[in-house]
């Protein structure tokens, strides 16, 4: 049986595979993308996007559409649970360093049919859905993928991406590494469409404390007033199922609010995951390429993972196109892991782990001089500029912009 050639697959239909496809057919590459599952996920994931991202996904159109349905957060709320409001973070002042001077809240999987349906448009893309991948081996000029468990069903490509998320079959397939840790403690996310903003709470706020610290992030939802998510560790001794229960989610909603809630507040969707802090050892093995959750995983205290994802998108796909399309030197495929992997490691993984120490941090003495310097940064321009930089991943881009 012949074997199908493809030029480029992706495997992963998730938004960095998508995203990987849409740019490569905006350069007029042939793609595919496979994707195990029959359809999109409509799981509750990421929904922050940084300025940076939105530049990025600007000239294919997509952060305009992403505009049109998500709320834009120009400021946003540094809290502690017995302190109450630390700083509020106008991003304003970034305004000559960007054109969206905001973070975009929009959720993972209502980006996904926008990036989903603009791929539509090109004649030499596809995506096939139930097409699970299950083995891969390469050879100098291509890459063999078994999709399905079926020989009739194998596909060789030139180039292959691996956008399968954190489990990465591509990675495992490749023999990489995936280095770094596992937290103890499992995450809960958990949804209520009960407005906080009455309350005095930003659209995103993050409140420390030693016992449990608390993430809110206001989404859009399917219309308004849109819903409050809130993510929070989770005590080792409870059982997901124990976490899984409005009770659950009441107590904690109410333990976050500090007694501004009496009542129960209806709880409309909960979830628990683990969380990891790991980065591949390497991002390409000769024709294949990593990138997003199958690169590099990480805690979402800033909002940086699917942010990092899609700047590994439009990096490497910029890249590969060159290869492809004006036949560059392979080695510009080793600087997109240079740049993009020493971003990861140096950036997103620092940062995320700081966040996350910073909120659990249970030395009083600590605690009281992070609020004093977190007030002295947003005491003058300078400060609140250079701090805002960072959080808002601008700094982390500049960085990766000057590996050679
Ligand atoms: C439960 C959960 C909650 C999260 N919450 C947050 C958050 O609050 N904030 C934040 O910033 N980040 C969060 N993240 C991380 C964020 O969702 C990821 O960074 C983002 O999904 C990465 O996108 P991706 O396209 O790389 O991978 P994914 O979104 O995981 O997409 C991978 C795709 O590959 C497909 N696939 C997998 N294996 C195969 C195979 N063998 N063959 C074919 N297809 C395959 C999957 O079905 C999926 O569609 C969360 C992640 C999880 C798991």
């Amino acid at each position: 049986m012949a074997q199908i050639k493809k030029n480029v697959v992706v495997v992963g239909a998730g938004p960095v595979g998508l995203l990987c496809a849409l740019q490569l057919a905006h350069n007029g590459i042939p793609v595919t993308v496979i994707e195990a599952e029959p359809s999109l996920t409509i799981d509750l994931r990421a929904g922050t996007f940084h300025p940076p991202t939105l530049e990025m996904l600007a000239p294919l159109g997509v952060t305009e559409a992403m505009m049109e349905i998500g709320i834009q957060v120009p400021r946003w709320q540094s809290r502690d649970l017995e302190e109450g409001l630390i700083v509020e973070w106008d991003m304003a002042i970034l305004k000559n360093d960007t054109k969206y001077p905001f973070r975009l809240h929009l959720e993972q999987h209502r980006l996904t049919p926008i990036l989903f349906k603009m791929l539509q448009s090109y004649p030499h893309a596809e995506v096939l859905f139930s097409h699970p991948l299950h083995e891969l081996t390469q050879t100098e000029d291509e890459v063999s993928l078994l999709v399905g468990k079926d020989e009739k069903s194998r596909l060789t490509a030139k180039w292959v991406i691996g956008a399968d998320g954190g489990k990465s079959i591509v990675r495992k397939a490749c023999d990489i590494e995936f280095e770094g840790y596992t937290w103890p403690e499992r995450y809960s996310v958990i949804s209520t469409n009960f407005d906080l903003a009455p309350l005095g709470y930003a659209d995103n706020a993050y409140i420390s404390d030693p016992v449990q610290w608390i993430a809110f992030f206001k989404m859009p939802d399917v219309k308004p007033p849109g819903l409050w998510r809130m993510t929070v560790p989770v005590d080792e001794s409870l059982s997901d199922e124990a976490v899984l229960t409005p009770e659950y989610g009441n107590q904690v909603m109410k333990r976050a609010l500090n007694g501004q809630l009496q009542k129960d507040i209806p709880i409309l969707h909960q979830s628990i995951y683990r969380v990891h802090q790991r980065v591949a050892k390497q991002f390409r093995h000769h024709r294949v390429l990593l990138a997003g959750d199958s690169a590099h995983v990480n805690n979402p205290l800033g909002g940086f993972g699917l942010n990092s994802g899609i700047h590994d998108a439009i990096n490497l796909t910029e890249k590969l196109s060159k290869v492809i399309n004006e036949n560059a030197n392979l080695e510009i495929l080793n600087l997109y892991e240079r740049q993009r992997k020493s971003v990861n490691l140096q950036y997103v993984q620092e940062l995320s782990v700081k966040n996350k120490k910073q909120l659990e941090e249970k030395d009083p003495n600590i605690r009281q001089e992070r609020f004093a310097f977190l007030r002295k940064m947003n005491s003058n321009d300078v400060l609140r500029r250079e701090y805002l930089l960072n959080s808002s991943m601008i700094n982390s881009i500049q960085t990766a912009n000057l590996i050679q």
